[in-house]
C-alpha cells in the first residue's frame, strides 16, 4: 500500500540523456560529414556515436571530472618523480579516442598501413572529435595535441623516424618508459610563459647546444628557463619554444630520456582551473633540459604553427560539438518536460528560443566540416585559401558564441541544469577555454589581417569564391558588400577587424546553408545573422520562420 504521508513521488522530470547514438541522431552532423567527403567513415561513426553517448561514457566523463588529476613531486625519500596521476577512466577514455584515431587518424598513410585510407581523413576524424568532444572534452587535450605535433615532427627527418611510430598508432600507452619501448606516444605543446602567450617572442627559455657543439637542426640542446602552462604534462615529449642564438627554436622535449631517467622538467603545480578539469595544467621549470631541434634555430615559430594550426581546427570542432551537445540535452529536456498544461516543447516562446540555438549549431557544424575539408585538400589552391584564412575566422566565430549558446541551453532547462549531475554545467565551463588556448580573438583576428596584408592572393580566393557562392541572395549580397568595403579601407582595419571576421564567418555558414540545409534553416540563419535585425539574445526574429521544421531537425529524438 502506498504511504499516504511519503512526498517523494518523481514526475514530470525527463528520461536519462543517455544511450543515445550521438551520431545517427544528429541530422545536421551526419549531412555536413557527407558532404565534405567523410561519408565513407559513416559506419564507424555510427558505432562511435554509441560509444560516446552511452550510460558507460556519461559515467566515465563525471568520475574523471569530480576526481581531478594530483600531482606528486616527489617520492617519499625526497627524489623528484614530477608524476601526475589521473582517475582510471581518464585512461579509459584515452584508450577509446585512441583506438578511434582521434590522436592519428589524418596521418595513417604516412605509416604505411594499406588498408588504411588517407582520403579525406580529417573530416572523418574531426566527426569522431566531435563525437568524444561530447563524451567528455578534457581529455582530448592531449589527443588534440598529439594528433596536431604531427606536421611538425615531419619537419625534423631523424625525430620523426623515432616518433611517428610511436605517434601514429590508434593504441595509447600511459606506461612511464622511454618511447622506444613504448606501444605509443602522446605529445604536448610549450610555448606560453608568465610574461606572454601570444607574443612568444618574449619567451625567454633560452636553448644552447649541448655538449659546447655548434647546435643546429636535429642536434641536442639543453633548454633553461619555465612554461607557464603545460597541459597533459604525463605526455611522453613536447614541443617547446626556447630562443637560440639565432631566435626562436621548436624543440622536442621528452618526458624521459633515452636511459629512462627523468629529463630536467619540474613540475611546480598544477593549474586550479575554472573548467576543463580532467586535463592536467602545469607549471614547469627546465633546468638544462634535454631537446632536439626540429628544423633550424630561429625558425620555431613557422616550425610550431603547422602544430597551432592543426588544434584551432579542433578547437572550432569542439565548440560546435559542445554547442550541439547542450542543445540535443535542452530539446530532449522540453520534449519530455510540461508546465502551464503544456509541454515546453510546445510553448510558443520556447520553440522561438530553440529553433534560434539550433540554427548557430548547425552553422558552426557545417563551417567546422567545411574547414576541415580544406585541410585534406591542401593541394587544391581553393582549399588552401580556406584553411589560411578561415581557420582563424572559424575558431574566431565557433568558440565565441559557445558559451552564451551553451548558457541559454541551460536555461531552457531549469534548475536541473544548474547542478552538477548533469553535463551542463561542466559543459558551460568548459566552453571558455576553446577561445583563449591556441589564440585569443584578438590575436586571431590579427592573424586575418595578417594573411590580408601578407597573402592578398588567398583572401582573394576565399573572397571570390564567398562572391560566387552568394547568388541571389539579397542578405548574403549585402553581407559580402559590408566585407568588401571593411577591406577597402586599409587605414581602419585594425579597428574593425573584428566586425571583418565576424562577418566573414556569418557569410561562409550563410553560403555553405543556402546551398545544403534545409530551406527553413537557411532562411533563418541568413535573415537572423545577416540581416538587419538587432539582438542580443536567442528568441528574436524567428516567429515567421518555419520553426517546426528547425526542431525537428534538431531533435535528437526524431
Ligand atoms: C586550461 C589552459 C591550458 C593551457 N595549456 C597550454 C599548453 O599546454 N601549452 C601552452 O603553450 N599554453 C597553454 N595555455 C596557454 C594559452 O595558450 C594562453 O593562455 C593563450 O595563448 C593566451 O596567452 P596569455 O594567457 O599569455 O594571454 P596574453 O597573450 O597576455 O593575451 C591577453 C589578451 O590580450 C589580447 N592580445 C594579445 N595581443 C594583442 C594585440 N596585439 N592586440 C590586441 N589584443 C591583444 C589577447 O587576445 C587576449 O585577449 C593554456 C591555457 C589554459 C587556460
Amino acid at each position: 500500500m502506498t504511504n499516504p504521508f511519503s512526498t517523494h513521488r518523481v514526475t514530470n522530470q525527463p528520461p536519462p540523456f543517455e544511450d543515445v547514438n550521438l551520431y545517427a541522431s544528429d541530422a545536421a552532423l551526419q549531412d555536413a560529414v557527407t558532404r565534405e567527403g567523410g561519408g565513407h567513415a559513416a559506419r564507424s561513426l555510427v558505432a562511435f556515436g554509441l560509444v560516446c553517448g552511452s550510460s558507460d561514457a556519461g559515467e566515465r566523463a563525471r568520475l574523471v571530472n569530480e576526481n581531478t588529476p594530483r600531482l606528486e613531486t616527489h617520492d617519499r625519500q625526497g627524489r623528484r618523480t614530477d608524476v601526475v596521476h589521473y582517475h582510471p577512466a581518464y585512461h579509459e577514455l584515452m584508450e577509446i579516442s585512441c583506438a578511434e584515431g582521434l590522436n592519428c587518424a589524418s596521418w595513417l598513410g604516412l605509416v604505411k598501413k594499406a588498408d588504411e585510407s588517407s582520403a579525406d581523413q580529417q573530416v572523418a576524424r574531426a566527426a569522431g572529435f566531435y563525437l568524444a568532444c561530447q563524451m567528455e572534452p578534457g581529455h582530448l587535450c592531449p589527443v588534440s595535441m598529439t594528433h596536431a605535433s604531427v606536421p611538425t615532427l615531419l619537419l625534423q627527418p631523424g625525430i620523426a623516424e623515432t616518433w611517428l611510430p610511436k605517434v601514429v598508432t590508434r593504441s595509447y600507452d600511459a606506461r612511464r618508459e622511454p618511447v622506444d619501448t613504448k606501444r605509443a606516444a602522446t605529445i604536448g605543446m610549450g610555448m606560453t610563459e608568465k610574461q606572454g602567450g601570444s607574443d612568444v617572442l618574449a619567451n625567454t627559455t633560452s636553448a644552447e647546444p649541448a655538449g659546447g657543439g655548434a647546435g643546429g637542426a636535429g642536434t641536442e640542446y639543453l633548454l633553461t628557463g619555465h612554461k607557464w602552462f603545460l597541459s597533459a604534462p604525463m605526455s611522453d615529449a613536447f614541443l617547446m619554444l626556447a630562443q637560440t642564438q639565432a631566435g626562436p627554436g621548436c624543440f622536442l622535449v621528452p618526458r624521459l630520456l633515452p636511459d629512462g631517467t627523468r629529463n630536467e622538467l619540474a613540475l611546480q603545480r598544477l593549474k586550479s582551473k575554472l573548467g576543463n578539469r580532467s586535463n592536467a595544467t602545469a607549471e614547469v621549470e627546465l633546468q638544462r633540459a634535454h631537446g632536439w631541434l626540429i628544423g633550424e634555430p630561429g625558425n620555431g615559430v613557422a616550425a610550431i604553427i603547422e602544430m597551432v594550426t592543426q588544434t584551432r581546427l579542433d578547437c572550432a570542432v569542439s565548440s560546435a560539438a559542445m554547442m550541439r551537445h547542450a542543445l540535443a540535452q535542452a530539446i530532449h529536456h522540453v520534449e519530455h518536460r510540461s508546465a502551464f498544461g503544456r509541454k515546453l516543447v510546445e510553448q510558443p516562446l520556447m520553440i522561438q528560443v530553440l529553433a534560434d540555438l539550433a540554427l548557430d549549431v548547425e552553422a558552426a557544424t557545417a563551417l567546422v566540416f567545411r574547414l576541415a575539408r580544406s585541410f585534406d585538400r591542401r593541394q587544391d589552391e581553393h582549399a588552401s585559401a580556406w584553411q589560411r584564412l578561415m581557420t582563424p575566422v572559424t575558431k574566431y566565430w565557433t568558440t565565441k558564441i559557445a558559451p552564451q549558446l551553451i548558457y541559454e541551453a541551460m536555461e531552457c532547462m531549469g534548475g536541473n541544469a544548474y547542478v552538477e549531475e548533469l553535463p551542463m554545467a561542466r559543459l558551460y565551463r568548459e566552453a571558455p577555454v576553446n577561445a583563449i588556448w591556441e589564440g585569443p580573438g584578438n590575436v586571431l583576428a590579427l592573424d586575418v589581417l595578417r594573411v590580408l596584408q601578407r597573402e592578398p592572393d588567398v583572401a582573394r580566393v576565399v573572397m571570390d569564391d564567398l562572391a560566387d557562392a552568394v547568388g541571389d541572395d539579397p542578405h548574403l549580397k549585402a553581407a559580402l558588400s559590408r566585407i568588401e568595403s571593411i577591406l577597402h579601407e586599409p587605414r581602419l582595419l585594425d579597428a574593425r577587424a573584428r566586425s571583418l571576421v565576424e562577418g566573414l564567418a556569418a557569410l561562409a555558414a550563410g553560403t555553405i546553408l543556402r546551398s545544403h540545409a534545409p530551406a527553413a534553416v537557411a532562411d533563418a540563419f541568413i535573415a537572423t545573422r545577416l540581416g538587419s535585425l538587432n539582438r542580443q539574445t536567442y528568441g528574436q526574429g524567428v516567429d515567421w520562420a518555419d520553426t517546426a521544421a528547425i526542431l525537428q531537425r534538431a531533435s535528437p529524438d526524431r
